[in-house]
């Protein structure tokens, strides 16, 4: 199979304001994400970029002007990889990350990465020259056959060392249990593998409203038929009991290691916490509704 799609393209910035709750600025290095999963939310990107080639198969590398006065972002929060991994294998050649970091050090500027990737150790000395920041990745098996069928990221083993090593060196680090496939994903024992190497949990439910619900379903019928009413109850009748039941459950269990649970938390820079914090993020808004509704009927 030959490679991705690579183009080198010139923008006039970088950052980009943001209305994600977690930050003010949201920096994306790169267009596309070679990564390729398979439940990709920001596949929606191909539309905008004038490519043909199957999501995952393509990458627009960014060239951007010079950042301006890089200082007046000190104390603002910059999320690096809303729509794109940051630190995707094409990273080690052309390095547009570290650049950005290399720009903003010293600016003061809050910084929080998202990955599933262990490339980012390269740059973990300029990482932590950051106050406060935190590098997230994202975990949703411990099982490498269904990794490799959703992505072409870093193996999770990798993920979870390079968690630790960041954790050990003082950095902030999330483990986001995202996107967890109903009957698929063992939450516990991920916790269980990660608790001692992050400060945040955040679980996250499959949301299949892309135009990759398709292609999940179909996996699930291929792979997992046991599954496929669970799914269809889920994705195609609008049944939130799994969440809420999955919310409970992680609840008890959280209590149970002794770790605080809290829902929706949106404070991505909240005070460093050994053991963990799990925050959930499954429907919030949703299931909080249904669950008033029945608190009150
Ligand atoms: S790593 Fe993130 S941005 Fe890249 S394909 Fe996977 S979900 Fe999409």
């Amino acid at each position: 199979m030959s490679g991705p799609v690579i183009r080198l393209v010139e923008t006039s910035g970088i950052l980009t304001r943001s209305n994600l709750p977690v930050c003010e600025f949201s920096v994306n290095p790169y267009t596309g994400c070679t990564h390729g999963c398979m439940y990709c939310y920001a596949s929606f990107m191909k539309r905008f970029s004038g490519h043909t080639e199957p999501w995952g198969d393509f990458l627009d590398v960014k060239y951007w002007k010079p950042v301006r006065s890089p200082a007046r972002y000190s104390g603002r929060e910059i999320f690096i990889g809303s729509v794109t991994d940051p630190y995707n294998p094409q990273e080690a050649v052309y390095g547009r990350t570290r650049a950005f970091l290399e720009e903003m050090c010293g600016s003061g500027a809050r910084i929080s990465i998202a990955t599933k990737s262990d490339l980012v150790l390269r740059d973990l000395e300029l990482i932590k020259s950051f106050p406060d920041a935190r590098v997230s990745w994202s975990i949703n098996t411990l099982d490498e056959e269904f990794r490799s069928a959703m992505d072409r990221a870093s193996a999770i083993e990798a993920r979870i060392e390079a968690m630790r090593i960041f954790h050990e060196a003082g950095v902030r680090t999330t483990c986001f249990i995202s996107p967890i496939f109903p009957g698929i994903t063992d939450v516990k024992v991920i916790i269980r593998k990660t608790a001692g190497y992050c400060d945040l949990i955040w679980l996250e439910n499959l949301n299949l409203r892309g135009g990759f619900r398709m292609q999940i379903m179909e996996f699930i019928k291929r792979e997992h038929p046991g599954l496929l009413p669970l799914y269809e109850e889920i994705y195609m009748h609008g049944d939130l009991s799994y969440w809420e039941n999955l919310d409970t459950e992680m609840q008890m269990f959280a209590e149970s290691l002794g770790l605080e649970y809290l829902t929706n938390d949106d404070t991505m820079h909240r005070p460093f916490a050994a053991p963990p914090v799990v925050v959930n993020y499954f429907y919030h808004e949703r299931i909080k509704k249904s669950a008033r509704r029945c608190a009150d009927a």
